[in-house]
């Protein structure tokens, strides 16, 4: 805007405990702690040096001795808070300190007593799920272990893009702007924003995740002792209920971390009690939790494509890159084309298998603006089993000319021919301008 050449500095001082509340305006805001020390979502902020938030951030820096802020730029609101359940969560915390001590020093050839604790953090949309695992993660972090991040919600994508599922390891505190590291993370991609597209693919896909991370944990002993964190998405009813309990039974969650929710507590604490070896925990919201519509959600899902390939800030340029028709093989699970029921076999149910691969045909142009997979299968048989390297993004479809042309965050050739789509798309133009 016009003023934006004069500065707007503000101090303000934290008592111990509370919190700054910041929502970001469309402008970024400059921000340090020149007294005390100060976090954001676990994650210590160094002193003195100034820190660039990106637009419409939403976070708190809170302090547990007390702390001076300062901020330069103008916000869409800030406000300082403190009641804030952060004890309650670092109680969390020490207990599962003192289990990761406690597996470490197990023999590794116990693969009970060495497997530490595995979290999961569920609650309705909301509720503050993706923060608690933000920062369970970078208190551990911060005392040296290397826990593991899995993230279960496809509707937001914070590891990678929406549509994914995705697990990595957490060697340091988060990033405070960047947020969670993509180059060790092990991707799978679902493709649409909500599991109830394909329950049986979104099923499947959570089970191959578990399976692959079971795998790498038996020669891991650091990882193991240092345990999972898993992130669930904010549907909680019906089938988004069935999807809990499956994972939660799928990764042999020891630790149910249940947020804002007394039903969800009460339902889980029921059908868990049999099992000596699951705690489940209740624990409140936070009241800086801001609610996101469905609208602002899809906004956010199409920043989270734009982070991938054009980076936070815009400072990315991705790769382009032209494949003949014939180069590449593009696929799509479930939902395909279904058989007319005259051409079934007399009393079969037309219902297509959810898990069957489709080849999709290029030259529908139904391509153009999507957003596709890169799968490490060797056969299109594989893909359900198979991880993803990263994603292209289709800018042009030729059909005189067959050829196609896409971008991809580096360069080079991708690592496989076979392409998965899904329903996502993303109008780059529109946004990434
Ligand atoms: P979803 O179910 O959609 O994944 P969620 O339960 O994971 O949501 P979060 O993403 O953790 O919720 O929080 C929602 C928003 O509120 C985020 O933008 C987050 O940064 C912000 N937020 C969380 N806690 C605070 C706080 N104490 N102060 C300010 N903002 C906060």
């Amino acid at each position: 805007g016009a003023v934006s050449a004069t500065s707007n500095l503000k101090q303000v001082k934290l008592e111990r405990e509370s919190e700054l509340r910041i929502e970001v305006s469309e402008e970024p805001l400059k921000l340090r702690v020149v007294n005390g020390t100060a976090e954001i979502f676990g994650s210590e902020l160094p002193p003195e040096i100034w820190r660039t938030f990106p637009p419409r951030l939403k976070f708190a820096v809170f302090t547990w001795y007390g702390a001076t802020i300062e901020m330069d730029g103008v916000t869409e609101t800030d406000y300082t808070a403190d009641e804030t359940p952060m004890v309650s969560y670092i109680n969390v915390h020490a207990i599962l300190d003192a289990r990761r001590h406690l597996a470490k020093a197990s023999s590794p050839d116990d693969p009970v007593a060495s497997q530490g604790p595995r979290v999961i953090v569920v609650g309705p949309t909301d509720s503050g799920k993706s923060t608690l695992t933000k920062m369970l993660l970078s208190w551990a972090a911060k005392q040296g272990w290397k826990p593991t991040f899995v993230d279960l919600d496809v509707g937001q994508g914070s590891i990678t893009i929406p549509g994914s599922i995705a697990a990595t390891p957490i060697e340091m505190p988060l990033d405070t702007v960047e947020g969670f590291p993509l180059d060790m993370a092990l991707v799978y991609y679902y493709g649409h924003a909500t599991p109830s597209n394909n329950v049986e693919l979104y099923k499947a896909l959570v089970n191959e995740l578990a399976q692959v991370l079971d795998r790498q944990f038996v020669g891991n002993p650091e990882s193991r002792a240092a345990g999972m964190v898993i992130n669930t998405m904010g549907w909680i009813d019906g089938v988004g209920y069935e999807l809990l309990l499956q994972a939660i039974d799928t990764f042999n969650a020891s630790v149910v971390l249940v947020l804002g929710q007394e039903k969800l507590f009460s339902m889980l604490k029921d059908v868990l009690k049999s099992k000596s070896n699951v705690d489940v925990v209740k624990l409140h919201k936070s009241g800086g939790v801001v609610s996101r519509t469905g609208k602002v959600r899809q906004r956010a899902r199409s920043y989270r494509f734009q982070e991938y390939f054009y980076g936070l800030s815009k400072e990315l340029s991705p790769y382009a890159n032209t494949m003949g028709f014939y180069d590449l093989q593009v696929f799509r699970i479930g939902g395909g084309p279904q058989a007319p029921r005259s051409a079934l076999p007399i009393g079969s149910d037309p219902v297509s298998n959810p898990l069957r691969v489709t080849p999709v045909n290029i030259e529908d142009r139904d391509l153009l603006h999507s957003v596709l997979a890169v799968s490490y299968a060797e056969e299109p048989d594989q893909i359900v089993s198979s991880n993803v390297s990263g994603f292209v993004y289709v800018t042009e479809v030729d059909i005189r000319g067959k050829k196609i042309t896409f971008l991809a965050p580096s360069p080079g050739i991708l690592p496989s021919k076979i392409l998965v789509a899904g329903s996502l798309s993303w109008l780059e133009s529109v946004e990434a301008r």
